[in-house]
């Protein structure tokens, strides 16, 4: 469109870079199932390793983000102290403690009544645990993303929610990582170190050809870039490459921002029906509340070696 570059090449500098700042790019980065999901069996003592590397990671890239509990995973007999252990690791390194509900129960397979007894027999350690620090507990994210069956479960729950002081952690972009994680979790034996960077090559090439397709589908719905909402999981994978995944989205050009901030922009009120069974990005929910057809509505599937990797260690 040769007048809008004209009329652009035109534009005062100072007014150039205004346009250019309020379209910067901005990611919060939130971790589901902390302590840690795991394909194959996971020792406390490897799991508290494995929060230990992300929180650096976090760290070292100045990233405050929300890790999302899931308390069954935690309550581990005789090893209650070490899950205690890792919560606090989390807060002392300045993160904040989300809800992801007792049992990882869905709205799906599960009554609302059910995910309700969930969600507060989910918070009793990170409630004390919060206090103690005198930091926040509010954000829940929804197991599987899954916001209800119906509209009616969906509102009623939400209800429930801020009737205990929890605000919605939705997520913009996710990028398969339990895919990559499942198939890296079965290739954890020292002689299959070729293949587990291999795996990690590809989890960041994937990592990239998702943020473009999200950035799309926020171009195509909002006109704008959408302070993005990272989803990812405390697992193997993402200990060992979230230093990587942090480069990169900082090289893709991103300012890395907590969830709260990331919340305050106005698209996060727009509405989004009840998932259903599956819970994809709220980009694409906000597209389909509003009938606007999009060229894209999620990331592709994983390729590469992975896939048939995938295929011959994970299927059941
Ligand atoms: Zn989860």
């Amino acid at each position: 469109m040769p007048r809008v570059s004209r009329a652009l090449s035109l534009l005062p500098l100072a007014f150039a870079s205004a346009v250019f700042a309020a379209d910067a790019k901005r990611i919060a980065v939130t971790i589901d199932d902390v302590p840690a999901a795991s394909a194959t069996a996971i020792s406390t003592g490897e799991t508290a390793r494995l929060n230990e590397q992300l929180l650096a990671a976090l760290k070292r890239h100045g990233v405050k983000a929300v890790g999302f509990v899931n308390e069954d995973r935690l309550l581990v007999p005789g090893h209650v102290d070490d899950g205690i252990a890792v919560l606090t690791a989390w807060l002392k390194a300045g993160m904040e403690l989300g809800n992801h509900n007792f049992g990882h129960v869905g709205l799906w397979q599960s009554s609302r009544e059910d995910v309700e007894a969930a969600v507060l027999k989910g918070e009793v350690l990170t409630r004390w645990l919060t206090r103690e620090h005198q930091a926040p507990l509010r954000y829940y994210r929804h197991p599987y993303t899954q916001t209800g069956r119906t509209e009616a479960d969906r509102a009623a729950f939400e209800t429930f929610l801020a009737a205990h002081g929890y605000t919605v952690a939705p997520m913009t972009i996710e990028h398969d990582d339990y895919f990559f994680a499942c198939v890296y979790d079965h290739l954890g034996a020292p002689h299959e170190a070729a293949r587990r960077q291999t795996v990690a090559d590809e989890y960041d090439a994937h990592l990239r050809t998702s943020v473009r397709v999200f950035e799309t589908m926020s171009q195509e719905l909002l006109g704008r870039q959408v302070p993005q909402i990272l989803l990812i999981h405390a697992n193997r994978l993402n200990a060992d490459t979230l230093d990587r995944t942090l480069t990169t989205l900082a090289e893709l050009g991103y300012t890395f921002v907590p969830l709260d901030e990331a919340l305050r922009d106005e698209a996060y009120r727009l509405p989004a029906r009840a998932s259903g069974r599956f819970g994809p990005s709220w980009l694409a929910r906000w597209a389909r509340a509003q009938g606007v057809k999009l060229s894209v509505y999620g990331q592709p599937d994983p390729e590469g070696r992975t896939a048939p990797w995938h295929a011959q260690l994970c299927s059941r």
